[in-house]
């Protein structure tokens, strides 16, 4: 087996999941994180299709089972909380869903005795030469590894290293997201209340047996200028977007001044005509983001460090093949992905009331209408759009 030692950057869903299957199949992963310990915080994800399968072969299915949400209805309200229209468990929380950190610490749990993880710091400089590639850090020593793979997320570091500027393959949708870990003050019993006024959309779900609950405030806009970094400056754009919203909104945005998790970023999308350039790979939001409205960001994760790991042993680590390989697999999986959240922004952010009164009504009749199944099939046909190959472990 040639090109060994592979470094990873991003312990969230792709790497610590390329790390299990790489070690499966004999390689040496080390994975660096730029947080100074595992993130916990997280709204829920959900998995359909393929990636309960791969779950399974990584022997982790229960685990995650065990973990999952079990989240119920959500209700949108009216401004005084009057239900408007419920809709059922599937059309939020997929086959099964988990919270993101929880799946994170299932993962990392499951790789950290047999892969070196170096928290709290991110790479600098990447220089690729015949036999590899020397890595520079912020703070730890260069070192020297044979394949480099960039799981560190939308904004990812190692892309922009590699492939330029990030605005050359972001594509946004026109949204906004934050979610943020709240008390749970509506006493909701593993259900969510969503709230909409034209062009915002506002929900809370109870997250870990009700001990707490998740805010989430999306808003249409058109590009803003932010620091990815400065939360105190997201902060105040969440509220400025919210200001004199009615129902829970003012309690949920002082509830965001005490949380420990905040989270804010657009929806948008990654396109690459190529997840590879030389011993650099992309995987997981890094190279084909969906966007949080296609719903299948973690199940692309899953799936696609499951087909790079097995690639890279399937061509005994040549890189070349096996990078070229990793993108033929995946990338009917990534189009039929990101094409679900194309169309998904109006039916969960309306622009007008025109709009929300037309959803609400669809949501209403939909369980009588002849393509119903149709449409709740969409999701699942999309998480199903690749038919998994068995790659061959490595010999103990
Ligand atoms: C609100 C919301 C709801 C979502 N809902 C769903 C859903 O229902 N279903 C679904 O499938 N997906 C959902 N997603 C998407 C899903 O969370 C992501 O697609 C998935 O987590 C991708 O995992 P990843 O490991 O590729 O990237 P990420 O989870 O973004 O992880 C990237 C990691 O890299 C680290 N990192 C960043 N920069 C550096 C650096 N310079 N050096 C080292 N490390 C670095 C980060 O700290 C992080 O740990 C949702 C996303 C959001 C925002």
């Amino acid at each position: 087996m040639q090109n060994n030692r592979v470094l990873i950057s991003g312990a969230s869903v792709a790497g610590p999941a390329l790390a299990f299957w790489l070690r499966q199949h004999g390689f040496t992963p080390t994975v660096v994180e730029r947080a100074p310990e595992l993130r916990d915080g997280g709204y829920a994800v959900d998995f359909r299709g393929a990636s309960l399968r791969v779950l399974e072969r990584m022997g982790l299915l229960g685990q995650v089972e065990a973990a999952a949400t079990r989240m119920g209805d959500v209700t949108y309200v009216d401004g005084d909380d009057r239900p408007v229209v419920v809709t059922p468990a599937t059309y939020q929380s997929g086959e099964l869903e988990v919270l993101r950190g929880d799946l994170s610490r299932i993962l990392y749990d499951a790789t950290k005795d047999d892969v070196e993880y170096v928290f709290g710091d991110s790479i600098t400089g990447l220089t690729e030469h015949a036999r590899g590639v020397t890595v520079t850090f912020e703070h730890g020593e260069p070192r020297e590894f044979d394949l480099v793979v960039g799981a560190d997320g939308l904004h990812s570091n190692v892309r922009s290293l590699v492939f330029g500027d990030e605005s050359a393959c972001r594509h946004d949708l026109g949204y906004y997201v934050s979610i943020f870990t709240v008390p749970n003050h509506l006493g909701l019993d593993h259900v969510g209340r969503f709230y909409n006024e034209p062009n915002r959309t506002i929900g809370v779900y109870s997250a870990r047996d009700n001990t707490e609950a998740k805010a989430m405030f999306w808003f249409g806009s058109a590009a803003l200028e932010y620091d990815h970094r400065d939360v105190e400056q997201q902060r105040r754009i969440v509220e400025e977007r919210f200001a004199g919203v009615g129902w829970e909104t003012s309690a949920l945005l002082e509830a965001m001044r005490e949380a420990p998790d905040f989270y804010f970023d657009s929806a948008s999308q990654i396109k690459l005509d190529s997840y590879a350039k030389g011993r650099v790979v992309l995987v997981g939001d890094a190279a084909y983001c969906a966007a949080p409205l296609s719903g299948m960001g973690t199940s692309l994760a899953i799936v696609g460090a499951y087909v790079l790991a097995g690639e890279l042993a399937a061509a005994a680590g040549d890189h070349t093949t096996a990078f070229g390989a990793y993108r033929e697999e995946i990338r009917g999986f990534v189009d039929a992905c990101q094409k679900l959240a194309v169309g998904n922004g109006k039916w969960f952010v309306p622009p007008t009331r025109a709009w929300l009164r037309f959803r609400n009504l669809n949501y209403k009749l939909l369980p009588y209408l002849p393509w119903r199944k149709l449409i709740e099939e969409l999701p699942l046909k999309a998480g199903n759009a690749i038919t998994l190959k068995e790659y061959a472990a490595a010999p103990a």
